[in-house]
């Protein structure tokens, strides 16, 4: 596990305090607007709003001391922090697409991503997935009027990692857009700007924040880029972060380093355990992959989701897997100090994960804080038969 000592200096510290009144976290400038002293003066302001304090729906202290720490984490100009992962994917794809445009989802995708996309065709703006992670299987799906090809990776379900270098590669030769969905390796594992991608985005509620206590979303990209998307959504969908969950962000990126170091080792560790164990068909986890060089290429380590496969599938015994588990909260979500496990089993939908190339018995665990030797008795006593 290879953290980058300048991304621990920026989590830790690399605050520009100068208007922090000797504080060392970053005051909450709690307030709707900003006074001007002269109407000059505001008029001046409102002509850029996106550089100047005038209403907190557009800029607020608070909320930008956290942008500048995201936006040196993942090497880009401009960050705008969201109200949520899911307002900062709206913010992407309704202020770079328009009426006309294809997406092409690669990858398992985020499942109320999807169905914004499918949303998004009532206005005209239409999409494909492809599961075969090959770029000339991605090339395929192009169509004279794609914009954005959109990507997660490594992906929430089976953890599949994507050839990002040749995706923007190929993507760039055709003047198309890039993005990715960064949220499993946060801007310490991976690096996509450094890629060639356009656009990175995370939701902040998993491991950003880190403690299950807030929701918001982050996207940085090129200052012109994000100037479009402040503008174009942004300002007017209004899916904002407030001033104190920016402050709570803050203070959760500051123990990314050490948090994400001990979730991934006990995550590799819990993981090698089930792939030894008899019950288990398979485990999904990027250094068990099946394309090691690109793995090894992109990621600098491990965070601490992945999921396995259950020999028995059946409904019956993933719920009953699940339900003997004792350290594991039962939840959907990731990312924060306690370890959660959940199945995208249904007992109805098994076309739909099929389709999806996800396996019926999946189950997913997020690793928490608690220790692997802990969580490794846990799973063994619940695998254990009847
Ligand atoms: C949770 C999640 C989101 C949505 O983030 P919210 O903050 O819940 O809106 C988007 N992408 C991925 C991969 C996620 O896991």
């Amino acid at each position: 596990m290879a953290i980058d000592p300048a991304d621990i200096a920026i989590c830790v510290s690399e605050d520009d305090t100068s208007d922090w009144g000797g504080s060392t976290s970053p005051p909450i400038v709690q307030t709707s607007l900003f006074a001007y002293p002269t109407f000059g003066a505001l008029l001046e302001a409102l002509k850029s709003e996106h550089t100047h304090h005038v209403y907190s729906r557009g800029q607020n202290p608070t909320v930008e001391a956290v942008e500048r720490k995201l936006a040196k984490l993942e090497r880009g100009d401009a960050c705008k922090c969201f109200g949520s992962g899911m307002a900062a994917v709206s913010g992407v794809l309704m202020g770079l697409l328009e009426q006309g445009d294809h997406v092409v989802f690669v990858n398992q995708t985020y499942g109320p991503t999807m169905q914004l996309a499918r949303h998004l065709e009532r206005f005209g703006i239409t999409h494909d997935l492809v599961l075969d992670l090959t770029v000339e299987a991605v090339e395929q799906a192009i169509r004279t009027n794609t914009k954005l090809l959109w990507f997660e990776s490594p992906g929430t379900m089976t953890v599949r990692v994507l050839d990002l270098e040749a995706m923007a590669a190929m993507a760039r030769n055709r003047g198309i857009t890039t993005c990715i969905d960064n949220t499993w390796a946060t801007p310490l594992l991976q690096k996509p700007l450094t890629m060639g991608i356009d656009v990175a985005l995370h939701t902040a509620s998993k491991y950003l924040g880190g403690h299950s206590d807030i929701i918001a979303g982050a996207v940085v990209t090129t200052a012109e880029r994000m100037e479009q998307i402040f503008y174009q959504t942004f300002m007017l969908h209004g899916g904002i972060l407030s001033p104190f969950d920016a402050w709570i962000l803050h203070r959760g990126i500051k123990t990314l380093p050490t948090r994400l170091a001990q979730h991934g080792s006990d995550a590799l560790t819990v993981a090698e355990f089930l792939r030894g164990h008899s019950a288990v068909a398979r485990v999904h986890h990027p250094a068990f992959a099946d394309n090691p060089d690109i793995v090894q290429r992109h990621l600098s380590g491990y965070s601490g989701l992945f999921s396995f496969e259950l020999r028995d599938n059946s409904l019956a015994n993933v719920t009953r897997v699940i339900n003997g588990l004792q350290r594991f909260t039962i939840g959907v979500s990731w990312g924060g100090v306690e370890s959660l496990v959940i199945s995208p089993h249904r007992g109805t939908n098994a076309e739909a994960l099929l389709r999806q190339n996800i396996p019926i018995g999946l189950v997913r665990l997020s690793i928490g804080l608690e220790g692997a030797d802990l969580l490794v008795e846990d799973l063994d006593r619940a695998l254990a038969s009847e």
